[in-house]
């Protein structure tokens, strides 16, 4: 008997400790959900602090007008190409042949633009001006045979594999570093100085940007795209985009940036201070 009780005292006991216990644990989940709801508004409004306090602009991130020009910069025309930015191999653009009349050497150029070339030089024409191209799509394993067969004559003329290797960079472009690798810039009539003196250019000076085309080397902006003065040399970026960088005053490696940067100059311009080759 005395051990029943002793029993029952214990299971009492015991259920005495499980009350207390569940007690405990009810009180806990109680203190946690007020946390819960009590801290949540305290977070916040912590959270809140910051944005109260920073400037209001700059805290709104771009604008949907400042949003479509960073768009625009990752265009196919307004495709960058320079010693900074290689094309790969693996980029190639469908191609057609540039209209015979002005392409006696069966050159081809990118098919999304090849209309704009053939009408800037059927109108040029019609105003008496003679435009011819003479370069247009290249290849990079093209630019690959060109480059390696500089190297070899100016090896066979006792330069040294290191020498020759840099001294060939300065007259034909490293593979994938000529805008001609993309299909979008053509060379007309003569790829030389004399020309910025014809009839022809001044016409191109005049009217490619209508057609949608930039003289994409000028000759105050030699220290930015890294390539000599360059006259004959244009490049299809679309009419509004060659209107605007003539209106801006800029080359491509500065508009590329001005549209990432949501249509402003940005406040530090870095100045690529290199020795200017040729993109040939
Ligand atoms: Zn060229």
């Amino acid at each position: 008997m005395a051990y029943d009780r002793i029993q029952r005292g214990y299971k009492r006991g015991s259920n005495k400790g499980m009350l207390v216990m569940a007690a405990i644990i009810v009180l806990l989940l109680a203190a946690i959900i007020v946390l819960l709801i009590v801290g949540s508004p305290l977070q916040n409004g912590e959270a809140d602090l910051p944005s109260s306090s920073a400037p209001p602009v700059t805290s709104q991130g771009p604008t949907e007008e400042e949003q479509a020009l960073m768009a625009e910069a990752d265009q196919w025309y307004l495709k960058l190409v320079n010693k900074d930015n290689v094309l790969t191999g693996d980029y190639n653009p469908e191609l057609t042949v540039i209209n015979e009349r002005y392409n006696p050497s069966g050159l081809k150029f990118d098919s999304r633009a090849v209309d704009a070339l053939n009408q800037m030089c059927a109108d040029a024409e019609a105003d008496g001006v003679s435009l011819v191209v003479i370069s247009a799509y290249r290849s990079i394993s093209k630019q690959e045979s060109l480059y390696n067969n500089k190297v070899d004559r100016l090896m066979t003329q006792g330069q040294s594999r290191e020498d020759a290797l840099v001294n060939a960079a300065a007259e034909v472009a490293y593979p994938g570093t000529s805008e001609h690798n993309t299909g979008l810039a053509v060379d007309f009539n003569a790829a030389e100085q004399y020309f910025e003196d014809t009839e022809a250019c001044k016409w191109l000076q005049e009217n490619a940007e209508k057609y949608g085309f930039v003289n994409r080397f000028p000759e105050d902006k030699s220290d930015l795209t890294g390539i000599i003065y360059e006259p004959w040399h244009y490049r299809y970026v679309t009419p509004e985009h060659a209107a605007k960088m003539n209106e801006l005053g800029m080359c491509l490696e500065e508009y590329v940036v001005y549209l990432q940067n949501g249509g402003h100059v940005p406040e530090t311009t870095t100045s690529a201070a290199a020795d200017a080759g040729s993109n040939s």
